[in-house]
């Protein structure tokens, strides 16, 4: 959690300010008790009415002075707290918008919300504890000493009894919530992540009468999480009688030995009064310090899991010195191997092909085949384990990530739809469009017929992923948007595959008018989608096990032959 803190320097003004009017805020309960002795026994014992009113007056003045000065306090650290958390969230959501694949594949999406949302609150409420109660106190409790014993040092003694009481009822306080607390994070990730995967997974939930199944699924984590707050609940359940117990006790015996006291005329009934006010203070300073050693090996989890973040540094870095695309769109792969990460095979093998400006390229190869995975190798969402990607001429990774993806435009096999219009959803692809160019794309993509109908048509709004679509439309609207801004290069992946044979060509044939002086990759299971290609790899396994015309390949590739003459009909082959 120290780790963490420096963040908190740029705010080093606001803490000394928190500080010193908690500091302040801590002279004045010294203070008051003081008064309070004087007025019974200068007062109250002697009749003296004015006495009274003159110091109750004092008295009220402090008390208002002491109040403004909490709130004052708390104010800042507030302020302190609250800052420090939205800094740390940006700062963890920039980092992870950083991680390449690899990194969030690492993580895992529940835990990277939870440890953006929950483990950061815990951080801040932390600090804001830290702030307003254990500064205070050191000054209670030290100034209060202090102050007991010099108006009766006998009286003190008391404390050397009922401090070590109280310590060992903390420690075994804590001896059992710490665990808990440490625990208690670990089950809000699993809870999150149960609630995430039925939330975007609940059509397939749904139709497989699983949603029994997942609800004590959910039941089962909630319940978990529910018992261990629980456990800790009842553990605190028991602090506030037991620590008012050893309080009462304290004042017992207060009361008795200072009335033995004032007997012998050593004490005035003022004098107890006072001491017992400061004793009671510095209990309940210990008590505060206590509760935060509980509460502070909870944040300090969190803590550790915001830094595993934070420290977690992307493997695919920008180069010092990025060198300059020509913008062309060549695309060479030499020898390019790929392991995923803890993968024991390799996904893609000896992996070597050139492709040019103007030329279409077919990617052809069963499901697992590696063909998604040699595109994230060419966006750089991953980095080649061996060999090396270059676009024309400059190796990849001599260029800076945004560059590169700005010469490419990439249509996912699973499209992406986010909330908001279809207007809004095209324009990702470029910004300044104007609407005759989203309709021009939206036709290409064999979108306008249906987008042509809405109410709205192009300011339809669409939800979050898409759900009011079919598949269908998602994967036409996503290639409108893949194919709305001038690029050098285009990647389909596996997007035409949720269109009929007829829609297919149809895109193809536009798309082949619109992007002939781009270089276009088109990633497909189905082989009527790729034959034209002025080039056609097939992989097989993570390799290449043929590259060529489809006049070549039918000659000198088995894999390909058996590909097509599963699809195809034997006068569509010929
Ligand atoms: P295709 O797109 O040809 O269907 P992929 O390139 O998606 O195939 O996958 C190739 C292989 O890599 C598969 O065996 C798959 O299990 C594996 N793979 C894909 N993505 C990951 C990942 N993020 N982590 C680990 N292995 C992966
Ligand atoms: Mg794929």
């Amino acid at each position: 959690m120290i780790k963490l803190f420096k963040y908190l320097k740029k705010y080093s003004f606001f803490i000394v300010l928190a500080i010193t009017f908690v500091t302040i805020q801590g002279i004045l309960n010294l203070y008051l008790p003081n008064l309070m002795a004087d007025i019974v026994n200068k007062g109250v014992t002697r009749g003296d009415v004015d006495y009274i009113w003159n110091v109750g007056g004092k008295m009220l003045l402090i008390t208002l002075l002491n109040i403004s000065s909490a709130i004052v306090a708390t104010f800042f650290a507030a302020k302190v707290s609250m800052l420090f958390g939205k800094d740390l969230r940006s700062m963890v959501f920039k980092r992870v918008m950083n991680f390449s694949l690899n990194e969030i594949d690492k993580f895992g999406t529940s835990t990277l919300i939870t440890r953006n949302t929950n483990d950061i609150t815990q951080v801040q409420t932390v600090v804001f504890m830290l702030l307003r109660l254990v500064a205070l106190a050191p000054i209670m409790s030290i100034g209060g000493t202090i102050m007991a014993v010099s108006k009766s040092p006998k009286l003190s003694m008391v404390l050397l009894v009922s401090l070590p009481i109280m310590f060992v009822a903390i420690y075994f306080i804590a001896k059992y919530t710490m665990p808990l607390f440490r625990s208690m994070q670990k089950k809000i990730d699993k809870l999150n992540r149960i609630l995430r995967e039925n939330l975007t997974g609940v059509r397939v939930i749904r139709a497989f009468a699983k949603t029994e199944y997942e609800k004590k699924r959910f039941e089962g984590a909630n319940d978990d999480l529910t018992q261990t707050t629980l456990k800790v609940n009842r553990i605190f359940a028991l602090v506030f009688p037991m620590i008012m117990l050893i309080m009462n006790f304290t004042t017992i015996f207060l009361i008795w030995i200072g009335a033995v006291q004032v007997d012998k005329g050593a004490l005035q009934v003022g004098d107890i009064m006072a001491v017992m006010q400061y004793i009671l203070q510095i209990m309940f300073s210990f008590i505060m310090i206590s509760i935060i050693f509980i509460f502070l090996p909870r944040a300090s989890a969190s803590a550790e899991r915001i830094r595993e973040v934070l420290g977690m540094e992307s493997e695919i870095k920008d180069p010092d010195k990025p060198a300059e695309l020509k913008k062309k769109g060549e695309i060479e792969f030499k020898n390019v191997t790929f392991f995923y990460q803890g993968a024991k095979e390799p996904a893609l093998e000896n992996i070597s092909f050139k492709a040019n400006p103007g030329e279409f390229i077919g990617i052809i190869g069963s499901a697992g085949s590696g063909k998604s995975t040699l595109i994230n190798l060419l966006l750089r969402f991953y980095d080649v384990t061996n060999g090396e990607i270059l676009i024309d001429g400059i190796n990849i990774k001599q260029v800076s990530q945004k560059e590169l993806r700005e010469m490419i435009s990439l249509v996912p096999s699973r499209p992406i739809i986010f909330s908001g219009t279809i207007e809004e959803n095209i324009r990702i692809g470029k910004e300044d469009a104007t609407e005759e160019e989203i309709i021009e794309a939206l036709k290409i993509a064999q979108a306008w017929e249906f987008v042509s109908k809405l109410p709205e048509g192009i300011k339809t709004k669409v939800s979050q992923g898409g759900t009011n679509l079919s598949g269908g439309q998602k994967q036409r609207l996503a290639i409108a948007r893949g194919i709305i801004g001038k690029k050098n290069i285009y990647i389909f992946d596996d997007c035409f595959s949720a269109l009929d044979f007829k829609t297919d060509s149809r895109v193809r044939m536009a798309l082949r008018e619109k992007l002939k002086d781009s270089t276009v990759i088109i990633v497909s299971l189905r082989v009527a989608t790729i034959m034209n290609s002025d080039k056609i790899l097939v992989l097989d396994n993570g390799r290449i096990v043929g590259i060529g015309t489809h006049k070549e390949l039918m000659r000198t590739s088995k894999v390909y032959k058996e590909i097509v003459s599963s699809q195809l009909s034997e006068e569509e082959i010929a």
